[in-house]
């Protein structure tokens, strides 16, 4: 092959007018990268018809150097490539350096483990735990790195579980371990066979831990293999040029015969596995990652994760089955409601925030909902009543339900009307806290039938005297108050006790139901009448004057006197009309009443005497 001069160099380059720089890594001193790169500088230039200068730098004068626009071509190591690539100063990978190893080539590198062959103890990767290694240095790919990675593939922290004894070069790590100054190395895939070959080394000395077998890789190694140096273009270069590069070093052919040196490129290699290394290890490029990573936080608090999450899912889940518990219990407790007879509400003290179906059924109302849209408040809908002793809407100032549980020893009824029923109801009320609330729960107790049968007379349906006494008492209160007049009738049939020797008892009880009847229906709707014994009934007349409620008693008497009975025909009675008399009480009342009722019997029967 002839020789060109580098004259002809320089002319050929001033002809195509541009001279590109090829910037390299410089692992070894200087001298040694030029005495390597030169020869490919050289083919490059030739086959471009340019001029490549050679320049070795470190990494970081690399970096710069394509940021200055004064690199154009960089040789460097798989991971100051990943460095490059975040830098996006540089294209990907162009060509991946091939090796030649003797007579075997390869683009990819491994990490060797080796123990002395008579060394037993470690046969495995877990034998290295607590053992010294000696390293040519933690920078090192394939003399650290790819063992380091390995290690924490297999669960062991190389910087726990090792000590590691950092010698001169790859030749030491191995002499060291030969000499048993340690108890394992870690070299770069390629040393063995280089120093086999220079028989500086017994191929049966050395065992190789957790060895790698790989169909295309000639070399013995403890790891998986990873693809070798890298060519990157700057960017600044245009796509025809760096295509030419890459065509011309695909091309490059080094015929020189050795062991680790230059044999030619290839095709880019995968990087990828590299980057992972890169992370995992946090070496450049990721040595400057945030210094907690996911691994590091796992690492160090692992066990307090652990636990914490543990608890926070039982947690969880106690909070789940509470959930699901609560809205169990809140659906049992609402069925339960539901299935009571008795109307329950829950109330705010003025709104109805809840309330059972028989509470719905009773107001005719489908839900809550339609209730709180017509009705502000219960209340609304309570009734003052004949007595006083009915709840209203505000008692004292104060609402109903504070009423209520400000009274405890009170009997506390309502008197509800919906759609002219009339219902009455004992209501009892507790107090409920809920999520700092204050919530009452109030049961309505329908005591409308027991009312009845306290207070209405069996036989003839109106008030009995039980009845009257209350009705009295508190008409006799308003009427004081508000300074009305108040009148009563009373009234006694007479010879009645013939009608039963006569006729019977029968028809005597018959002779009393019309005739409370043919009263009931000659009175307005606010006097009140009611049995007060036998044949004996009293008429209260609110609002009455002694006039008025004697024409009322003439009118009822002729009424009695006109009716006509079954079998007995006709019956008449006597009457005595009274009205109060400021300040007399009411026992005196009816006291008059009763002596008026008597001088009317004795003034001949079926008369009113009036008082
Ligand atoms: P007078 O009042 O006109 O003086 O004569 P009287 O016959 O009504 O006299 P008295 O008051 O002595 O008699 C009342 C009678 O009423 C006695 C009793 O048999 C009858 N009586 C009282 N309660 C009932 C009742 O619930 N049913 C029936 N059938 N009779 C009753
Ligand atoms: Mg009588
Ligand atoms: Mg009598």
């Amino acid at each position: 092959m002839m020789k060109i001069s580098p004259f002809l160099l320089l002319i050929s380059a001033v002809l195509s007018g541009q001279t590109l720089t090829l910037g390299v890594f410089t692992y070894r001193t200087p001298e040694k990268i030029l005495k390597e790169y030169q020869p490919i500088a050289d083919y490059i230039s030739r086959e471009l018809k340019m001029d490549i200068i050679v320049k070795p730098l470190s990494q970081e004068k690399l970096e710069q150097g394509v940021s200055k626009g004064e690199i154009d071509i960089i040789a460097t190591n798989p991971t100051h490539y990943l460095s490059l690539q975040k830098q996006m100063k540089t294209t990907g990978a162009i060509a991946t350096l091939v090796k030649r190893y003797g007579t075997v080539t390869t683009p990819y590198l491994g990490g060797v483990i080796i123990t002395r062959s008579n060394n037993a103890n470690i046969r495995s990767l877990s034998g290295l735990r607590g053992k010294t290694i000696a390293i040519p240095g933690k920078k090192f790919l394939g003399g650290y790195q790819t063992q380091a990675y390995e290690l924490l593939k297999a669960g062991i922290d190389v910087d726990k579980a090792i000590t590691p004894v950092v010698v001169k070069n790859h030749e030491a790590v191995v002499n060291a371990v030969l000499l048993g100054k340690v108890d394992a190395g870690f070299i770069r895939s390629g040393i063995l066979e280089e120093m086999i070959g220079d028989e500086k080394l017994k191929a049966h000395d050395i065992f190789v831990l957790h060895e790698q077998k790989s169909a295309y890789f000639p070399l013995k190694t403890s790891t998986n293999l990873y693809s070798e140096w890298a060519i990157v273009a700057s960017k600044k270069l245009n796509v025809e040029t760096v295509s030419k590069i890459a065509v011309a070093l695909y091309g490059y052919k080094n015929p020189k015969i050795g062991n680790d040196i230059i044999a030619g490129f290839t095709i880019p290699g995968d990087y990828a596995n590299i980057d992972a290394l890169a992370r995992t290890l946090r070496i450049p490029p990721y040595d400057t990652l945030p210094s907690f990573t996911l691994g590091d936080i796992w690492k160090k608090y692992g066990v307090f994760i652990l636990i914490f999450t543990s608890i926070l899912t039982l947690f969880v889940s106690i909070l789940g089955v509470l959930y699901r518990k609560a809205r169990f219990e809140q659906k049992y407790a609402q069925s339960i409601l539901n299935t009571i007879p008795t109307p329950i509400i829950v109330t705010d003290g003025t709104h109805l925030i809840n309330a059972n179906t028989a509470f719905l059924n009773f107001v005719e109302f489908e839900t809550v909902e339609t209730f709180k849209k017509n009705h502000d408040c219960i209340c609304n809908l309570f009734e003052e009543g004949d007595t006083n002793e009915y709840l209203r809407t505000n008692m004292n100032d104060t609402t109903w339900i504070e009423y209520i549980i400000e009274r405890p020893e009170k009997n506390h009824k309502v008197k509800i009307t919906v759609n002219g029923i009339t219902r009455f109801f004992k209501v009892t009320v507790s107090m409920v806290y809920y999520n700092d609330l204050i919530r009452y729960i109030a049961i309505f107790d329908d005591i409308s039938q027991l009312l009845n049968q306290s207070t209405t007379d069996a036989l003839t349906a109106i008030a009995n005297r039980t009845h009257f006494n209350l009705l009295f008492k508190h008409t006799l209160y308003v009427a004081k108050r508000e300074h009305t007049p108040l009148s009563l009738i009373f009234f006694d049939i007479d010879h009645f006790k013939a009608v039963n020797d006569t006729y019977g008892h029968l028809v005597g009880d018959d002779v009393l139901r019309h005739l409370a009847n043919v009263t009931k229906n000659s009175l307005r709707k606010s006097d009140i009448i009611a049995r007060w014994g036998g044949e004996e009934f009293i008429i209260v007349l609110p609002n009455t004057s002694l006039t008025s409620a004697s024409l009322i008693a003439q009118t009822l008497r002729k009424t009695i006197e006109d009716e006509e009975f079954a079998i007995v025909q006709h019956v008449t009675c006597s009457f005595g009309v009274a009205q109060l008399q400021e300040p007399e009480e009411g026992e005196k009342l009816l006291l008059r009443l009763d002596e008026l009722l008597y001088r009317a019997k004795e003034n001949g029967r079926n008369r009113v005497e009036v008082g």
